[in-house]
């Protein structure tokens, strides 16, 4: 087998392998084609898991994890039509419809997960775009949330430059915006946006400042190739996501993916490696579909390079492990948070 994996070079041979991680981020690589990226899925396991953890150790403590936090701060009733969401207005699901949450509502949850242990504190809202007024109320939740020393993220569709700046003048750390899969599988799971528009927001998020919170979704019945298109498109940004959550779908009665075929957990794990080597300084969460992942899996995903999670019993509107599962799955394999707030950050909003 080491035939095969003389067939790619060692994508960041060129970086100091003194182990310095602090060279420019202009070493990092953005010209990936998909057949690349279709490459390092066809490695052999092993060797694959290899590369993986061999950059994943040239840029994080193999050991930390960061741990978020989701709230849902407005939920169901979106116009939008992701086959996956049972948030959309056009799919009979079991989501009730809520509007906006009270300010000191969303702080107060903010809070409880700081006292958890979470060190960003994310919260979504079921919207196409944000109005004007809307985005306000959003403004002093994450003006409320970075006060109690939280890094903060937000999700509320699409936004204009302006509405972007004025996020990031807010004190806004990361915006999450997913491309959700390849360009060409895009149109088979949502018809009611275009791939373009996706990208369009993700670079009035860049140009405000913001960090940029981008992947998506394994498991919709896409092919390989999609989810090599999926990684080529976010690591040919002109600068790669600081945070890149790779889901696995969950399949959620009402929706038009509910009766989709279960994923094959390797090529899951295969995703994520594939994702930490073409991505080798972004934090790769591990997102939604854990409570259907065993411990042995989730352990392999760490070890392909995920260093992310979120923490708690719900993401927006799915379940997610219950927090004493994820205190004993970090026991068992020796992980610790990572950069858990310890004081509140200044109050002069001056970003990231
Ligand atoms: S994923 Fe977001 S944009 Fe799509 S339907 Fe759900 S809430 Fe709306």
């Amino acid at each position: 087998m080491a035939k095969s994996t003389e067939t790619i070079t060692d994508p960041y041979d060129a970086l100091d392998k003194s182990g310095d991680k602090s060279g420019d981020k202009d070493d990092l690589r953005h010209d990936w084609t998909t057949d690349e990226v279709g490459a390092l899925f066809a490695l052999p396991f092993n060797d694959l898991l290899f590369r993986a953890q061999t950059l994943h150790r040239r840029y994080f403590d193999p050991n930390e994890v960061q741990i978020s936090t989701l709230l849902s701060i407005k939920t169901g009733g979106c116009p939008e039509d992701c086959a996956y969401c049972p948030q959309s207005a056009h799919y009979d699901t079991e989501v009730d419809r809520d509007g906006l949450m009270n300010i000191d509502d969303v702080v107060a949850a903010a809070q409880r997960a700081r006292d958890a242990g979470a060190s960003r504190f994310c919260m979504g809202a079921a919207w196409r775009r944000p109005t004007d007024k809307d985005l306000e109320q959003v403004c002093t939740m994450i003006e409320g949330v970075r006060a109690t020393g939280m890094e903060t993220c937000v999700t509320l569709g699409m936004l204009t430059d302006a509405q972007a700046r004025r996020l990031k003048e807010a004190g806004l750390d990361y915006y999450n915006h997913n491309i959700d899969t390849s360009e060409e599988y895009y149109g088979d799971i949502i018809t009611t946006r275009t791939f373009d528009d996706r990208i369009e927001t993700l670079s009035n998020v860049r140009h405000a400042g913001l960090n940029v919170c981008c992947g998506g979704i394994v498991g919709m019945g896409e092919s390989r190739t999609d989810r090599a298109g999926m990684l080529m498109a976010l690591a040919t940004l002109p600068d790669h996501p600081q945070s890149v959550p790779i889901n696995q779908l969950v399949r959620v009665p009402g929706t038009p993916l509910a009766k989709t075929g279960e994923i094959d957990g390797l090529e899951f794990v295969r995703t994520i490696a594939v994702a930490r080597i073409v991505m080798p300084r972004s934090v790769v969460r591990l997102s939604a579909g854990r409570t259907d992942m065993s411990t042995e899996m989730q352990a392999l995903c760490f070890a392909a390079g995920a260093n992310s999670i979120f923490y708690g019993d719900q993401l927006l509107t799915t379940d997610n492990p219950a927090t004493h599962a994820d205190k004993e799955l970090f026991e068992r394999l020796g992980l610790r948070a990572m950069g858990a707030p310890s004081a509140p950050p200044d109050q002069d909003h001056g970003g990231a």
